[in-house]
């Protein structure tokens, strides 16, 4: 079976359901998060193996993440436990102009140490996929840049800027990013990611395949144009996530990228990403038996 493992952040969302600052909200809820977590989860829903590679806590928190992962049949022998540190978290305000977090730093899965890395579960998987956060501390960004740079399958890396990660280390942000992408065959970044990358002289190509998302508009695939899918939106959150996991699941099953499969594959990740934005949380790509209802679904998950 083809399996494919992602590397990097597992954490709790506590998102604010009511509006304001985070500073004056009072309501929270939990949710499991990451977005390398989010992309496991598509995958798994998309019916192909998956797993994470990340670090919890001790504590009652790396229990929830872990068990929700299991539900949702992502092997989770690659999650190792750190006896000092605390499961990762991040408080999120959705609402408002801009969402506004606090990620906290010094928690588990910035602490993923070489030792740490389950290779049988890297080298039996033919996808590893990674993304910018777990690079913007150490000793996870070493760990992380290590694995990718011994992995021998395809690598996929999703740019995921979050420049608040980064304050007053811009320059140190652009070269691992810039570091990250030499390194991957499949490079997945917003229209705005591409547009700040560039402006900054950083090229946003992947060796085999650069997606480039557009939000309602679709995503372009080695520069070809494919239309979003029409819906209306509920929540938009982890619809990147969505995507990305869309495209690797579409990837693993045409046969070679030709523009006619990068169409298809593209039309296939667009309609799974505009479903997922139907459901609220970052959990919430359809499975298999509901996306075969559509004819787009239909042309790569029956390949
Ligand atoms: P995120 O915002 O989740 O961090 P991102 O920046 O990659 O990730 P977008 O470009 O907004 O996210 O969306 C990713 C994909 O989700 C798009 O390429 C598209 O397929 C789908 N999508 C997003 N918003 C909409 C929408 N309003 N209608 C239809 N499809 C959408």
């Amino acid at each position: 079976l083809v399996m494919i493992c992602s590397i990097g952040e597992l954490l709790v969302d506590v998102i604010a359901t009511e509006e304001g600052d985070l500073k004056d909200v009072r309501l929270f809820e939990k949710h499991p998060g990451g977005a390398p977590a989010n992309v496991a989860v598509g995958i798994a829903r998309l019916g192909f193996d998956s797993c994470l590679v990340s670090k919890v806590g001790d504590d009652p928190f790396g229990e929830f993440l872990v068990e929700s992962l299991r539900r949702e049949n992502v092997k989770t022998d690659g999650i190792v436990k750190d006896e000092e540190k605390h499961t990762g978290i991040v408080f999120v305000q959705l609402t408002g102009v801009s969402p506004s977090f606090i990620l906290y730093d010094g928690v588990a899965y910035f602490n993923l140490r070489r030792e740490d890395i389950n290779w049988e579960l890297i080298n039996s998987s033919r996808i590893v996929h990674f993304g910018s956060v777990i690079l913007a501390r150490s000793p996870s960004r070493e760990t992380v840049l290590d694995v990718i740079k011994r992995v021998k399958t395809i690598v996929s890396f999703d740019v995921n800027l979050r420049l608040d990660l980064w304050k007053n280390r811009g320059e140190d942000m652009l070269r691992t990013i810039e570091e990250a992408i030499k390194l991957a065959d499949i490079v997945k970044a917003s229209e705005e990611e591409v547009d700040y990358l560039e402006d900054n002289g950083i090229e946003v190509e992947g060796k085999l395949i650069t997606a480039i998302t557009m939000g309602s508009k679709g995503a372009k695939l080695n520069g070809i144009q494919v239309p979003g899918y029409k819906v209306n939106p509920v929540d938009t959150t982890g619809a990147g996530d969505a995507f990305t996991a869309a495209l690797l699941v579409g990837i693993m099953k045409v046969r070679e990228i030709t523009n006619e499969n990068l169409e298809k594959i593209g039309k296939f990740a667009n309609l799974v990403a505009a479903l997922s934005t139907l459901k609220r949380g970052a959990w919430s790509v359809p499975k298999v038996e509901e996306l075969l209802k559509y004819k787009e679904a239909r042309e790569i998950l029956r390949l």
